[in-house]
């Protein structure tokens, strides 16, 4: 099924000099898809997923999400949307501060929807958490904290996942846990969108791509090393 799509999607960043990080970007995500876009530092992968989580606007193209156009859309149903509908592991996203970890997990669970406190502990403990589920965001460890928006970006099941260098800051152990619960999240229905700087996670990908010049490689068939 067909989760979204980006077509001929271009992004322009105009202060004082204009900076094109996305020229013409084509994508089409499914659900089941372990899509994985590779690129250096800067090229443009963070704001390709700002505009797949609808917080930034594209300047053309269009991108759809399950068929209809995201352009359209008022501030508040695209409020709902990513509400409802998309998880985001962003390493500026912040945990509420005033609020403890299981209660940052039952706040994500969305807004007039029924909490369910068992599935976040759930979460917690696929996290290794289980035993901070009390604790402020303060009195985690920074690998503690980034588990912790892992688990508060899947709580209300999102049908796309997009993840920006999720495994950065995490020791080798959390790593490859983050990146097999990613997959399982894929195995299950959802689709996952996971941008990173380096290679390493290439063959776990149902799907890489490479963002070069403002374009969004399909490297797929071609990938070498
Ligand atoms: P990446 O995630 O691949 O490191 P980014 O998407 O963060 O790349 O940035 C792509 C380019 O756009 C960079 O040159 C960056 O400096 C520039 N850029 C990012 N955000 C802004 C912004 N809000 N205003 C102006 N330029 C920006
Ligand atoms: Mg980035």
């Amino acid at each position: 099924m067909e989760i979204c799509r980006l077509e001929h999607i271009h992004k322009d960043y105009r202060m004082g000099e204009v900076v094109t990080p996305l020229k013409d970007v084509s994508l089409t995500v499914h659900s089941g898809d372990f899509i994985v876009v590779e690129g250096p530092s800067g090229i443009g992968k963070s704001t390709l997923l700002y505009v797949m989580g609808t917080l930034l606007q594209s300047d053309g193209g269009t991108y759809l999400f399950e068929d209809k156009d995201v352009s359209r859309f008022s501030d508040s149903e695209k409020s709902e949307l990513r509400a409802g509908k998309i998880g985001f592991l962003f390493q500026d996203s912040a945990l509420i501060q005033a609020l403890t970890l299981r209660e940052n997990l039952l706040f994500a669970q969305g807004i007039g929807q029924k909490k369910d406190p068992a599935q976040a502990d759930e979460l917690l403990r696929r996290f290794g958490l289980e035993d901070r589920a009390g604790f402020f965001p303060y009195q985690l460890s920074g690998g503690q904290r980034r588990r912790a928006m892992a688990a508060r970006a899947l709580i209300h099941h999102p049908a796309l996942i997009l993840a920006d260098e999720p495994t950065n800051d995490l020791d080798e152990h959390w790593s490859l846990e983050i990146i097999r619960i990613l997959k399982e999240q894929a195995g299950s229905g959802s689709a996952v969108v996971m941008v990173t700087h380096n290679s390493r996670w290439a063959e776990e990908a149902s799907k890489r791509c490479r963002l070069e010049d403002g374009i969004l490689i399909d490297i797929s068939q071609t990938a070498a090393i």
